[in-house]
Formats: C-alpha cells, structure tokens, sequence
C-alpha cells in the first residue's frame, strides 16, 4: 500500500504545488521588498491607520520575529506583524500589513466565513488526527469489498474530508482579505497605483499557497476514496 505508485504521484504533485506556491510567495516578496512606498509609513503604522480608518480601536499591533509569520489572532485581537513588514516602508510590507488588517475587519464585521472557518478549526483537527488510523484499518479488510470495510472507508473518508473542507473554507477567508487589504489601501491613499500593483502581487503570489493547500488536500482525499473503492473500478 505504501508503495502504491499513484500514491506516490499525488505526494510529488502536493509537494511540487505547496514548493512552487511558496517559492513564488518569497520571490514576489523580495521583488516587492526593494521598492520603497512614498507615504512615509512603516508597515505597522499603515496597518494602525486602516484600523482607524475601520473604527476599529481594540486590536493591538506587535512586531513577531521570522518571515512571513504575519497572521492576526482573533483570540486576543492581536495583529502580529514579521519584522520586514512591521518596520518596512515597501510595498511588500504595506500589502501584507494591510491583509492581516483584512482579517481584523473581518472578525469585527462578523464576516461569516471567518466564522465559519474558527468554528471548524476543532472539527478539522479531530478528523485529521482520526481519519488516517480509520483509512489504514478500512484498507486492511478490504475497503468496500467488505461491509465493515466499506462502513470504515465511509467514515475514514468523511473524517478525512474535515481537512479538506477547512483548506477549502480558507480559500474564501484569503481572498477576502486581500480584497478588503488593497481597497483599504486605495481608500486611505497610501499608495498610488504602481506601488498598489506591488502589492497586489505579493497578495496574489500569497494566495497560491492556499490554493496548493486545498488542491492537496483534495488530490489526497481523492486518492484515498479511489484506493478503498468509493470511487472508480481499482479492484487490487
Ligand atoms: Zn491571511
């Protein structure tokens, strides 16, 4: 089972995807890194004003060491910013402080995906921590080729799906604060039109890396419903 060459062609595929996504990411982020915005702000106080901007008053900002470790933390209305973007002046600095403002939005308007998105996070860990040991036990009797191996294929797959279903949740989630990030951008006027470009191509190139994820995810998922005989004709 270990061996299964198509298994091992959906791990190349999932491994290619996720290193293509994240070495574009980087790239686009270096590239953007070395042009300088000319409203005179550090990615921190860019992020500050959008908050203002937003009325939103009780979400703190902080510098967080490594790169691209900038995330927003609901839990404690935390903006976490990485020190190139807390302490930058680039474009690349100003589209991902204003992303993660993107979610801060998000959680004070009560944007539904990102609800739903916090509310799965338990549901996901469970299934994934679950489905593998219940896939495995499926396979060893046979997958549908047996009753009690089709029951474990159809809860193996349906816990493993809660993975799938949270990389696919966050697709939505992403994109909307991108969306929001480059029109809070334009609004306040930090940026003219090229330095809006960068920025939006940093956020693009950022958001591949969740699509690898889901595309990943899915071709797994799939893999694993072909392999116990849910979907199409391997009888092996
Ligand atoms: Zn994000």
């Amino acid at each position: 089972m270990i061996f299964d060459p198509l298994y091992l062609i959906v791990l190349a595929v999932g491994g290619l995807l996720s290193f293509w996504a994240s070495a574009r990411t980087k790239g686009a982020f270096a590239k953007y890194s070395k042009f300088t915005t000319r409203a005179g702000f550090t990615g921190a106080e860019v992020a500050q004003h959008i908050l203002n901007d937003n009325g939103i008053s009780d979400v703190t900002i902080e510098p967080v060491p490594g790169k691209l470790t900038d995330h927003y933390d609901p839990r404690t209305r935390t903006l976490r910013l990485s020190e190139p973007v807390f302490g930058g002046r680039s474009m690349s600095a100003f589209g991902v402080a204003a992303h993660e403002v993107g979610h801060a939005i998000q959680h004070a308007t009560g944007y539904s995906m990102l609800k739903f998105r916090s509310a799965w996070v338990p549901v996901a860990n469970f299934g994934s921590g679950l489905s593998i040991f219940i896939i495995i036990a499926a396979a060893m009797m046979g997958g549908v080729s047996t009753a009690m191996g089709a029951n474990l294929a159809w809860l193996g797959i349906a816990l493993f799906s809660t993975t799938t279903i949270f990389t696919l949740v966050t697709l939505p989630v992403e994109f909307d604060a991108s969306r929001r990030a480059l029109l809070a951008l334009e609004a306040g006027r930090y940026v003219d039109g090229e330095e809006l470009d960068g920025a939006r191509k940093v956020l693009n190139a950022a958001a591949m890396t969740y699509v690898a994820a889901f595309v990943t995810s899915l071709l797994t998922l799939l893999y694993w419903a072909m392999r116990l005989g849910l979907l199409g004709g391997r009888d092996d």
